[in-house]
């Protein structure tokens, strides 16, 4: 079956694709089911030949990080040259995925460590990311959870979702659960239902995001059945999903995303700054253009992690500021999107942006703005704030108490505040602080008060 693709795609491009063909190719479940997972389909398909060498090593990678690309996303490629096609690197095993750097970790952000329940990485305070579906319709090359990626004895059981609600059942702290995975819309509609239905059974929820790829390498996924079930859910939804490059909006991604944002589901969209494929400041700003036409928000671009296998991918960070510089200011506001190293160890998600405060006096402060502008801020000179003790009932600043729950206060905020003590934060285990006894750690910040 796979190879009628080729002949599909040209069809479809002409438009004499006849009507159970085209049934066919719209069908999401059709495109799983030939999804294409090996050398000669895609030589077929492409009508390019690999010499025996080079098939030989990518039959290597495969074998470690398995393939698996849709007939859809395939038909994005351009044949002509396609080596240089940036689907065709997001899709398609490069050899030197197999090139190990001694920097590289397979599990670079903890989340298994970090997991106090099957599927449930708990870094943040209030929210937790909850892989539900070790699925995906498409492996990108570039998978930070490359280390799970086919790894079909790690599909979530009904008992360990289970498990993983059970965790958010008994954890009031959590406001916001963030449905991962693999991919959250790979499963059926009728698991989706259940866990949403679940989750909005629980009174500590806020609100249920979830991070998709199918608009992008499946978009036939999102029906109207899909859209139905996600609109009716009580709590709201926020989806994120993750265009790399102006090539991946088509006219039928297009169509997923109308559909959803219709549904009064708010769009985000999380890209990864790959080398060769979009570490361009011109194709950045040609995507989040054509995101926000669609009505997607661009929320993160991700320096490439730490991952076995990925150092080809990986840019400069300044890359990455150089791409910010040339976004802020030069358009839109809402384009922009946070640029975010997801700090290897757990450490979370770090904002780097170039620097517009230059310098700063008592009353003043020096800006420059994205021109080269350099000017200057006068800061008021009978400003008297308001000391903090945390007692927002006599406060006259208004906040409803009922509204002011939060009673501790962590990180920087801590130093900040009027009413804690706290001059340092020390890291566990600093030995600059305690050379003599390394182990003598400082659990809580209060203790380097002394
Ligand atoms: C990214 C991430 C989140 C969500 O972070 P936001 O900045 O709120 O989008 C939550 N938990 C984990 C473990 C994450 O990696």
């Amino acid at each position: 079956m796979n190879t009628g693709i080729l002949e599909t795609r040209t069809k479809l491009e002409n438009r004499r694709l006849d009507d159970q063909a085209y049934a066919n190719w719209v069908d999401w479940k059709w495109q799983i089911a030939h999804r294409i997972r090996d050398i000669s389909t895609i030589e077929k398909i492409l009508n390019i030949r690999f010499d025996d060498d080079e098939r030989k090593r990518i039959q290597e990678t495969i074998d470690i990080f398995p393939m698996s690309i849709t007939p859809y996303y395939l038909s994005l490629v351009d044949p002509e040259d396609y080596r240089n096609d940036p689907i065709f690197k997001q899709a398609f095993p490069d050899r030197r995925e197999l090139h190990v750097t001694k920097h590289d970790m397979t599990d670079p952000l903890a989340e298994d460590k970090n997991s106090p329940a099957p599927g449930i990485t708990h870094r943040y305070p209030d929210r937790v990311l909850f892989c539900v579906s070790n699925v995906c319709a498409m492996y990108c090359r570039h998978c930070t959870r490359k280390r799970r990626v086919g790894d079909v004895d790690c599909v979530p059981d009904q008992d360990q979702l289970e498990r993983g609600l059970d965790y958010i059942r008994k954890t009031p702290v959590i406001r916001d659960v963030l449905l991962s995975g693999g991919d959250p819309f790979l499963l059926s509609d009728k698991k989706i239902k259940w866990l949403l239905d679940e989750l909005n059974k629980i009174e500590h929820i806020e609100v249920i995001r979830i991070g998709t790829r199918t608009p992008v390498v499946l978009s036939y996924r999102i029906t109207a059945e899909l859209v139905e079930l996600l609109k009716s859910s009580e709590k709201p939804i926020w989806i994120n999903t993750h265009f790399n490059h102006p090539q991946e909006m088509t006219s039928s991604a297009k169509r997923a995303l109308k559909m959803l944002a219709s549904a009064g589901i708010p769009l985000g969209n999380q890209s990864v700054l790959l080398a060769d494929v979009n570490d361009c400041p011109r194709i950045m700003k040609r995507l989040v253009h054509k995101l926000v036409i669609n009505r997607v928000r661009p929320y993160y671009l991700y320096q490439c992690d730490l991952s076995e296998g990925l150092e080809h991918f990986r840019t400069s960070v300044g890359k990455g500021i150089e791409i910010m510089e040339s976004l802020r200011g030069h358009t839109s506001g809402f384009c922009v999107p946070t640029y975010v190293i997801d700090a290897p160890g757990g450490g979370g998600k770090i904002p780097v942006a170039p620097n517009y405060l230059i310098s700063w006096s008592t009353n003043k402060v020096i800006l420059r703005n994205y021109e080269g502008v350099i000017t200057t801020y006068q800061e008021p000179d009978c400003y008297r704030h308001n000391a903090c003790d945390l007692k927002c009932d006599t406060c006259n600043l208004h906040l409803k108490l009922d509204e002011a729950e939060e009673k501790s206060v962590v990180g920087i905020s801590r130093l900040l505040a009027d009413y804690d003590n706290t001059i340092t934060l020390t890291p566990a285990e600093d030995e600059m602080i305690d050379p003599v006894s390394p182990k003598n750690k400082f659990d809580h910040p209060d203790e380097s008060n002394v």
